[in-house]
């Protein structure tokens, strides 16, 4: 059974290109301290948030045919879900476009959405450079894992993007400029800037994000690795 806490009805920047809602599912395997949706992942908050039914949210959806165009999956971390493939297909009966956000930590299953076309794009995160990998996802993540589902994408049978969310006091420029070798070359991939809100770990939420300049700077630097490269600030 999927588990949704909640649902954003209209999007115009989280699926590109497509006018789309956002459904977000409950859990997650990480635990990135500056994560903006705890009450998605700790189970202590998981318990006191909301939840939507899958009826309501297919009512939802037969109401919005023909005035949304895709659908975000987004969480929390889908793909943890082993029904994730039967939700997705119902998405698709209704004649949605689908992305799917990921943190990469389940490459067996984005295999089976891609070969199955049950998927259109790939948000995939790539939270830190190697070495730091496991610090920024609270120890949880698997390289290989990472490395899998990277490959995977680059293989190019769904369009896909990597991003990173970049803040002060987990990346340096040369931590952005490490991620750009290690996945480059690639086909997109966006920076985008740390907004100073709720954060799993509250010491977070004090921090300043870097000046919209530098971030340009880093991507400037970076270009090369990708066929498209920008900062979202
Ligand atoms: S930011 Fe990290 S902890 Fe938060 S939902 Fe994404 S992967 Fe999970």
């Amino acid at each position: 059974m999927i588990e949704i806490g909640g649902i954003q009805k209209t999007t115009l920047i989280d699926y590109p290109g497509q006018v789309a809602a956002t459904v977000f599912l409950i859990g997650c395997n990480f635990r990135c301290p500056f994560c903006y949706s705890a009450e998605l992942v700790l189970p202590e908050k998981i318990k006191s948030q909301p939840r939507l039914s899958e009826e309501d949210f297919f009512k939802f959806l037969k109401e919005r045919q023909g005035l949304l165009e895709g659908i975000v999956i987004c969480g929390g971390e889908p793909t943890i879900n082993k029904d994730l493939p039967e939700f997705i297909k119902k998405i698709k009966d209704l004649e949605y476009l689908v992305k799917l956000d990921t943190n990469g930590s389940n490459p067996q299953m984005l295999r089976k959405l891609i070969d199955e076309k049950l998927i259109d794009y790939v948000a995939m995160d790539i939270k830190a450079p190697k070495e730091k990998y496991g610090m920024v996802t609270g120890g949880k993540a698997s390289l290989k894992d990472i490395e899998e589902s990277v490959k995977i994408l680059k293989e190019g049978k769904v369009d896909y993007e990597f991003r990173t969310t970049v803040l002060p006091t987990v990346h340096t420029k040369e931590d952005i400029i490490n991620i750009a070798k290690w996945i480059g070359p690639a086909k997109s991939y966006f920076l985008q800037n740390f907004r100073a809100e709720k954060t799993l770990d509250q010491k977070f939420e004090k921090i300043k994000p870097y000046p919209e300049e530098l971030l340009k700077e880093i991507q400037k630097e970076i270009s090369p690795y990708f066929e498209v490269c920008k900062a979202r600030v």
